[in-house]
């Protein structure tokens, strides 16, 4: 049998064997999804993506179901996650924690219906309750006549850690049931998780202390729980659904999932809200859908959704195989990571001469897509991360993302890769690619008058959506457009005539005229969307928005001084500068009066009045994580109330922020006699509720003066 997971250009790679023959291939996946599991369960850090892992699962499977005397007790198939850790105190479970099936196309899910109607011996519609599959950890709680006494992670299904004194640090695990009739014994199930916010946090303070960060938030979750000191748990936050029932004694059990789903969440339980009770196979897909379209925007990760049988009696008589119930079964979305080859590593250059290295792929099914490039963002990432040609790597697309490369797999690491050397010239252009030191970004020093790259890019970013919106010019047209130098700015898009479109490359007299047509549309604009349209470098579409609300027309806005600017809200002194050196080059100006002078006009107004800035004059320095803003939402906050963000604590520093594990910053500033605010402190400054210190401090200089 062909292994057909790891890419072809990795043949002879480390892990390929040379297999002809069932058994022994059946053997070798047993060892490798073991030697997976153990570092997924046991270590919490896996080395492959889910998908890899998923893909050789079910092969196993199938050469098991072809061949029934393969299925041994310790094939992964006949098991339950990984064995506990041997230095947590072992939990045996009254009932056995298991897993779940996983379905992946819509046929699964009408087979599933199928068989549980074919269980039940019914032709009715069967009511399921739905809800999401979320991506932690598997968590058992007891509750003994209404008190946490007990909390252990599911291991290996039979046996658990003891995790109780890391659990009670979890504030969404309520210690006490809200309730006054508590059942004797209740074992809650339910996920433990970390929020995608709180995840970003984490990793952001293991950057800063040096430390290996976590792949994802369900890896972070998994290092959090299972930690053997409940200290280091204390500082992550955790969060936790409850979804199902183990033992329950001295309370009558509800008549169905919905039902008990329900009472936990009258006892205090947190039970996630996106669940709902649906009838028959559609009601389940309609479900997905519902779900797949709200995911993105939901504060954690699920990797797709859970039907069960609804009815609790109905639960019982289907019963369970081996590893799974026969009454549930988790139907997941796409995978959203992929393993494939860097087989290349090329740069692209953006529309502000930003370069980026662009990772060439062996193509790979992920997300839904075939992907064949991924961003590598710039030269320090594909450093930190060591990404090299040659490189068995893991590619995520979520969503509309672009496709990035997470990392590589360091034991599928080729003796002959080759590390990527950004070029000096631009590969467009030719002019020398320069990166300035304090910049992560290279860019290609040639501007847009020299670099056709950059002026596809402007020229793409000019009649999107967000900006002109003009239907009809996609990046197949501009490129034709600039390489036969039929235009170089937005201004020459408003000279094109139908002759010069209807001689390109799939384009008829209809589609000319079309694209005619919406040049036309497009002269009557806002001067938000005119000004978002000039591509100026970190003014994006909110930037413009504000800039025009702010200067009303767009003589102000072209007179505006870096000063006046920064007076413009959510501007900050990189902003202001960038503008201002955008405005003061001629060509620019004479692009702007072009595109004026063909006809592209807006409603104008006058300026509206400044908006203060609280803290102008007032230099803030940053440390610790803060609860609920990264470090660097508060800096573009400070900055755009007017104040400096400075990185280390002087004499000069009016405010020190502080949050959790802040360090020697703190110190320094305690010593020096330095303001420290919490986050609500510098909130309330942002709105301008000045704290008592200040106030003091003011009505006394007032009074020396
Ligand atoms: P699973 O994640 O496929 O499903 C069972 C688990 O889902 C339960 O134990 C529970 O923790 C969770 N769950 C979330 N929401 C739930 C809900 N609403 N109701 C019930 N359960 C819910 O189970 P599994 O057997 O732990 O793991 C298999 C998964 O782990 C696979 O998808 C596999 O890709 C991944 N894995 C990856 C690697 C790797 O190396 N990358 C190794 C081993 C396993």
């Amino acid at each position: 049998m062909q292994n057909d997971f790891f890419p072809d250009s990795q043949a002879g790679g480390v892990h390929k064997p040379e297999v002809n023959h069932w058994q022994e291939r059946a053997a070798w996946l047993k060892a490798e999804l073991n030697r997976h599991s153990h570092a997924y369960y046991v270590l919490d850090n896996p080395t492959i993506p889910d998908a890899e892992y998923d893909k050789m699962f079910r092969e196993l499977v199938e050469l098991e179901q072809d061949h029934p005397d393969l299925v041994t007790s310790d094939s992964p198939t006949q098991r339950v996650g990984g064995k506990p850790l041997p230095q947590f105190e072992q939990v045996r479970h009254a009932l056995p924690m298991l897993s779940l099936n996983n379905a992946f196309g819509e046929e699964d899910i009408v087979s599933f219906d199928r068989r549980v109607r074919e269980g039940l011996n019914t032709t009715e519609d069967i009511t399921y309750s739905t809800e999401l599959k979320f991506d932690g950890l598997a968590i058992s709680l007891r509750y003994e006549n209404g008190y946490l006494v007990q909390a252990a992670t599911r291991g290996d299904g039979t046996t658990g850690e003891n995790v109780t004194a890391n659990i009670r640090t979890v504030r969404a695990v309520p210690l006490r049931l809200n309730t006054d009739t508590p059942p004797a014994v209740l074992d809650v199930r339910g996920e433990v998780l970390m929020f995608k916010a709180d995840f970003a946090r984490l990793n952001e303070r293991q950057r800063e202390a040096g430390q290996k960060e976590f792949a994802n938030p369900r890896n972070a979750a998994a290092g959090s729980l299972r930690q053997l000191d409940s200290r280091i748990t204390a500082q992550r936050t955790l969060r936790f659904f409850a979804y199902g029932i183990g033992v329950l004694e001295g309370a009558g059990m509800p008549g169905s999932h919905s039902a008990l789903l329900d009472w936990y969440a009258a006892m205090g339980l947190p039970v996630c809200r996106e669940r709902a009770v649906v009838k028959g196979a559609k009601g389940l897909l309609d479900f997905f859908h519902s779900i797949a379209e709200k995911r993105r925007g939901l504060a954690y990760d699920i990797d797709g959704v859970v039907y069960k049988v609804d009815r609790l009696d109905h639960q019982q008589r289907l019963g369970f195989v081996s590893r799974a119930p026969r009454f549930a079964i988790a139907h997941k979305f796409p995978a959203e990571e992929a393993m494939t080859v860097v087989q290349d590593i090329g740069v692209q250059v953006g529309r502000t001469g930003a370069i980026t290295p662009v990772a060439r792929l062996a193509p790979v099914f992920v997300g839904g897509v075939t992907v064949t490039n991924a961003t590598l963002h710039n030269e320090d990432e594909v450093n930190r991360k060591d990404i090299q040609i040659g490189d068995t790597v893991i590619v995520r697309r979520a969503g509309d993302v672009i496709p990035e490369v997470v990392a590589y797999v360091p034991e599928l690491r080729p003796d002959n890769v080759r590390r990527f050397v950004m070029p000096a010239t631009c590969p467009v252009c030719g002019s020398p690619i320069v990166r300035p030191e304090e910049e992560a970004v290279a860019r290609c020093s040639g501007g847009w008058i020299k670099c056709p790259a950059q002026r596809k890019g402007g020229l793409l970013h000019f009649v999107s959506r967000r900006a002109l919106d003009i239907e009809g010019f996609g990046e197949q047209l501009i490129e034709q457009l600039v390489d036969k130098n039929i235009i170089t700015t937005a201004a020459d898009l408003y000279k094109l005539g139908l002759t010069a479109l209807a001689e390109l490359d799939r384009m008829a007299d209809k589609s000319a005229q079309n694209v005619l047509k919406a040049l036309e549309k497009s002269k009557s604009t806002t001067l938000a969307r005119f000004i978002y349209g000039l591509g100026i470098r970190h003014v994006g579409e909110a930037t413009a928005k504000e800039l025009a609300r702010h200067f009303g027309n767009l003589d102000a806005f072209l007179r505006a001084s870096e000063e006046q600017l920064i007076e413009v809200a959510d501007i900050g002194p990189v902003v202001a500068r960038s503008i201002v050196s955008f405005l003061s080059d001629p060509l620019n100006i004479e692009l702007i009066e072009q595109l004026r002078a063909a006809g592209i006009h807006w409603p104008e107004s006058e300026p509206a009045a400044a908006v203060p800035k609280p803290f102008a004059g007032k230099t803030f320095v940053l440390t610790g994580t803060l609860p609920n803003m990264t470090r660097d939402e508060a800096a573009a906050r400070i900055e755009a109330a007017g104040g400096k963000v400075a990185g280390s604590v002087s004499k000069k520093t009016s405010y020190v922020v502080a949050g959790e594990e802040a360090g020697s910053k703190l110190v320094k500033a305690q010593e020096l006699g330095v303001m420290i605010l919490d986050e609500p402190g510098l909130l309330g400054l942002l709105d301008r509720q000045l704290p008592e210190v200040e106030l003091q401090q003011e009505e006394q200089q007032q009074g020396e003066r």
